[in-house]
């Protein structure tokens, strides 16, 4: 039971009156990569944030595997989840090195500092970064910075990886080298993972899967074939 499936049964969220996601229900296969893809204003950020646990379903109820994450008037803190995230912004932590922020997720979780170390490198060498581990974030260009946060977000191995719009900061060339070097390192560590995308050809490279959102609901499903994106 190495990966984990997630599900949502039935899940609504409103705000105040104003209902932005109906009845959603989905599931996600253990070790998939899935795409949740949409225009402005679907849903596809609040969706997100009730899979990391900053909103709280007004109905239905989330899973992880076997273990519940939310439900109506029930939220399971993000910090409990065993979740990496990756932002827009990188959000990287400016007074730290490169190898003290992707080291940061260890230390919450007490790994002692020899094993710490370890993974550390071992994330960065994912990335390809280990030449970077004492430098300070600022001096990295976008791409680098984002390969920093992906690293930080694997570095524990987490049961669920998301992802926010990681590539909508850089150009268009880098953002598809990036989105096919992050789609070879996640089939490699095979966690399961969810992207939010606005962008159909980073949602195709990417993805084993696509969900098109539309007006708060699931409107439809569909594998990406290995083709896709090449034509
Ligand atoms: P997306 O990420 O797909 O652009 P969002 O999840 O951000 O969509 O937004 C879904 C809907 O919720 C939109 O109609 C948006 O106007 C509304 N919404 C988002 N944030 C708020 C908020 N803080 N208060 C009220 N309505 C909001
Ligand atoms: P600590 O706060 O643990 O005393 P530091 O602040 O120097 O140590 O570094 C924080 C973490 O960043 C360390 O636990 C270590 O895992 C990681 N780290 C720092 N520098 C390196 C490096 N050059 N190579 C690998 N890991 C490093």
């Amino acid at each position: 039971d190495a990966f984990t499936d997630i599900r949502l049964k039935g899940v609504s969220y409103a705000f105040g009156t104003h209902t932005v996601l109906h009845h959603i229900d989905l599931h996600i296969q253990p070790g998939s990569v899935v795409a949740l893809l949409g225009p402005s204003g679907c849903g596809k950020s609040t969706l997100l944030r009730l899979l990391v646990g900053l909103a709280e379903p007004a109905f239905g109820e989330i899973w992880f595997g076997d273990r519940l994450m939310a439900k109506a008037g029930w939220s399971l803190p993000p910090e409990a989840r065993d979740i990496g995230m990756v932002f827009q912004d990188y959000a990287l932590w400016p007074h730290m090195s490169v190898a003290q922020n992707v080291a940061f997720p260890l230390k919450m979780r007490n790994v002692p500092r020899a094993e710490r170390e370890q993974r550390v490198m071992q994330a960065l060498e994912r990335v390809g970064l280990t030449a970077f581990a004492g430098r300070k974030p600022a001096g990295l260009s976008g791409g680098q910075q984002q390969r920093v946060a992906l690293a930080r977000a694997i570095v524990a191995e987490p049961r669920v990886l998301l992802f926010d719009e990681p590539l909508s900061n850089l150009d268009s060339a880098l953002r598809e080298s990036l989105c096919h070097e992050m789609a070879q390192l996640l089939r490699q560590i095979g966690t399961t993972a969810v992207y939010v995308t606005h962008d159909r050809r980073e949602a195709e490279w990417l993805a084993d899967r696509i969900v098109h959102l539309a007006a708060g609901t699931v409107e439809s499903e569909c594998t990406v074939t290995s083709s896709s994106g090449e034509m």
